[in-house]
């Protein structure tokens, strides 16, 4: 057979599956584009021949590396780290880095081939990767994170730069991790660039990018939900998580008058029948943030919340969901649930929190879904952003950050819909908008390197 990408949908992911053993989410992200796009591209034979898709499913590189750090005992740990760089065929590579005990090659691969998409959704010149450790935060001192930081960017250095590589946070990540991890860079390089973002806003961060996820995915929502004369006001809300972004969009769900009755974490979900006011999402962020603790302290907190142990949020009746949490975290069986309790709305917040079964579910009862690609990159944008200001040393305001988020969301909801049309359904797939509208950018840009 010629070698070209002319193979169908099957052949392809069989071949993904192939040079990929052991790497299902990698996998499971690269079906979910593909299904879109073989359907995009099928008379398009500039893309065929030059096998765009399958160059952007083969990241540029991937490195690993070693990272050992010493905890308070005086004891010698040995973690493993990884930076993927997908694509940068239209920016720098951009994307956070993850602390977490899952995280694996295949986890971060589909993180990095997802944020190639995003990236370009958000029409900021930004290309694709990612990174992390299965190194735990969660019950260690400051000295050990410290300590675990200064190591990881002992190597990682070598391989980030404000024009090459510029990562952020992620689950476990947050503006204590950026400052150990931007201390050490600085102190090896002897350089003050914007080589991280989310960084305090002492040494070069922006203003709105803690917010900026969990905002950007409600407002995708509210642009989803306007398409059909309707609103966030009035309507019940359930998120999962209780980190950066759950708590970000439990605010802003909030301020437009949603009623928010659920937050998580890996141990299980609270449901509060009053609904999250501003001062709980307070108490929940200086619980998380500063105490470092659970969620289920806060219904030992809040009068008449419950906490449920190891279960989700899904079962609870909700007009609106916004998973905010992790990958796979909504299940077939769940988008059924919700389906079937009159769900009309979902954003996500969290990357690829809905599996394959369940993207489908939601597909099928044509209810307005927002992928992760679309509905979080608020952030990303907003670190596009940071990098700007970075470069001209300037600080913008923040009723400009705030206006360049909305006008940044609407633009990532007006492609979806451009590419994202089904016919005889006032439902657009936002899905396959998404998918289509970031692969061209990406696609055109290759195309015009030649064979690289
Ligand atoms: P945080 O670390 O601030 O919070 C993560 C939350 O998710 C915590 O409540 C955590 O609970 C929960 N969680 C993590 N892993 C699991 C798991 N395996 N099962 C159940 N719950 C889990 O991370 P963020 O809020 O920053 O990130 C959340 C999601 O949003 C991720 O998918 C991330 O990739 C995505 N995202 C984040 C962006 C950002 O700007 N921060 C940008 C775009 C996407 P616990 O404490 O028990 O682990």
């Amino acid at each position: 057979m010629a070698v070209t990408d002319h193979v169908d949908l099957n052949g392809f992911i069989e071949g993904v599956k192939r040079r990929n053993p052991g790497q299902p989410e990698f996998v499971q992200a690269v079906t979910e584009v593909a299904e879109d796009i073989f359907d995009f591209i099928q008379d398009k034979e500039a893309y065929h021949k030059a096998q765009i898709l399958r160059r952007i499913a083969e990241p540029d590189r991937v490195i690993s590396f070693r990272v050992c750090w010493q905890d308070d005992k005086g004891d010698i740990r040995v973690q493993r780290a990884w930076r993927v760089q997908n694509n940068n065929a239209i920016g720098p590579y951009k994307g956070g880095i993850r602390f977490h005990p899952s995280v694996t090659e295949s986890v971060l691969k589909f993180l990095a081939f997802e944020q190639t998409f995003k990236n370009a959704l958000t029409g900021l010149p930004m290309g694709g990767g990612k990174g992390g450790s299965n190194f735990n935060p969660k019950g260690k001192s400051d000295g050990e994170v410290m300590r675990f930081c200064q190591s990881l960017m002992t190597e990682l250095y070598r391989y980030v730069g404000a024009d090459v590589d510029v990562p952020a946070g992620d689950i476990g990540v947050g503006a204590r991790e950026i400052g150990y991890m931007f201390g050490q860079y600085k102190r090896i390089t002897n350089e003050f660039t914007g080589v991280l973002t989310g960084k305090g806003l002492e040494y070069g961060g922006s203003l709105i990018r803690t917010e900026a996820t969990g905002y950007g995915a409600t407002y995708f929502l509210q642009n989803m939900l306007k398409t059909q004369g309707k609103d966030i006001a009035g309507h019940t809300v359930v998120i999962s998580g209780s980190g950066n972004v759950a708590t970000h969009a439990a605010e802003k769900c909030t301020q437009l008058g949603g009623k928010v009755v659920t937050l998580s974490d890996s141990e299980g979900f609270v449901y509060d029948p009053d609904g999250f006011t501003q001062e709980k999402i307070d108490w929940v962020k200086d619980l998380k943030n500063k105490r470092r603790g659970r969620i289920s302290e806060y219904a030992k907190e809040f009068k008449g919340a419950e906490f449920h142990v190891g279960k989700t949020p899904w079962g609870v009746p909700c007009q609106l969901a916004l998973p905010c949490a992790t990958q796979n975290e909504l299940l077939g069986d769940d988008a059924r649930t919700l389906v079937g309790n009159g769900c009309i709305g979902v954003s996500e917040g969290a990357n690829m929190p809905t599996n394959l079964e369940g993207v489908h579910v939601f597909k099928d009862a044509q209810i307005l879904y927002a992928p992760g690609k679309a509905a979080n990159a608020g952030g990303v944008a907003v670190s596009g952003l940071e990098m700007s200001q970075n470069s001209a040393r300037i600080s913008w305001k923040e009723e400009e950050l705030q206006r360049l988020l909305i006008d940044i969301m609407a633009g990532i909801h007006s492609s979806c819909l451009e590419y994202g049309g089904r016919p005889g359904s006032k439902i657009p797939d936002y899905v396959k908008g998404a998918n289509i509208a970031g692969f061209k950018k990406v696609a055109d840009a290759m195309l015009a390197f030649g064979v690289v």
